[in-house]
């Protein structure tokens, strides 16, 4: 009898732990407040946020509050993150998942700036240094990797079809269902996901025959194909529609399946 009652009071402790802890992490991230230049950058150089209703713009504002609330920035090898570097990684972040309200990152903790490129053995000033940004594995697993120089650059300069951010983020997307694979479940259906996985490698095969204007990385693989065409979407969303309206109308379906 004695035993049962300190059993269930242990229990109800523990419980009551968890509830508290619980509360302070919901009270910490509520408490949250975005970058002061917040509006001034996305009105500036975010197309995507421009285009946005003044609901919209709210709603996008509070997404990125969230994802920033939750997800550490962290100067690596002397960067100092200035509110522009938060502004873009978060406007990144929920572009692609904008038309998805409930979905968040849920395999993403940090985001580690590095100055500029980087190499494999992540040296920032040693040689072969052509990465500008990865998705985290092994002890990197749920942390990413971005250059500073490469995040900026990607809203900065609006004239083509490289945004950094944006490309590491299509790979966390594609991996949330288990496999870096150029399919993201979570954005495709049944049917759209037979038509990409037919599709996807005609599009391989035309950038490797120098047919098109799309990065050639993306020729890589399917994955690099999905993280490179996901750039080319978000940041010339005409010249795609106008040039290859076919793969603008899949890539179109993924991240605005409502529009359809
Ligand atoms: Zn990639």
């Amino acid at each position: 009898m004695i035993k049962g009652i300190i059993v269930s009071l242990a229990i109800a402790a523990i419980l009551l732990t968890i509830f508290l802890l619980w509360r302070r992490e919901q009270k910490k991230l509520k408490a949250y407040i975005l970058p002061g230049s917040t509006k001034f950058l996305l009105y500036n150089y975010v197309p995507y946020y421009r285009n946005l209703t003044a609901e919209q713009k709210a709603k996008f504002e509070e997404r990125m509050r969230d994802f920033l609330a939750r997800t550490k920035v962290t100067g690596v090898s002397g960067v100092i993150v200035h509110d522009i570097d938060r502004v873009f990684i978060a406007a990144s972040a929920i572009m692609l998942l904008y038309a998805y309200p409930k979905s968040r990152y849920y395999n993403l903790d940090e985001i580690l700036l590095y100055p500029g490129s980087f190499n494999k053995y992540y040296d920032t000033d040693g040689p072969w240094r052509n990465i500008a940004g990865m998705v985290g594995t092994g002890v990197l697993h749920r942390q990413m990797i971005l250059s500073q120089q490469a995040l900026r650059a990607g809203f900065l300069f609006p004239d083509n079809t490289h945004n950094t951010a944006i490309h590491e983020f299509a790979h966390l997307i594609d991996k949330a269902d288990g496999a870096i694979d150029g399919i993201p479940d979570y954005l495709l259906n049944k049917r759209t996901k037979k038509v990409w996985k037919e599709r996807m490698p005609w599009y391989i095969q035309a950038i490797r025959q120098g047919i098109t204007d799309i990065n050639p990385y993306g020729a890589t693989n399917e994955s690099e194909f999905f993280a490179v065409i996901t750039e080319y979407y978000f940041k010339q969303p005409e010249h795609m529609k106008a040039l290859y309206p076919e793969l603008y109308g899949l890539v179109h379906n993924m991240y605005q399946p409502n529009a359809a």
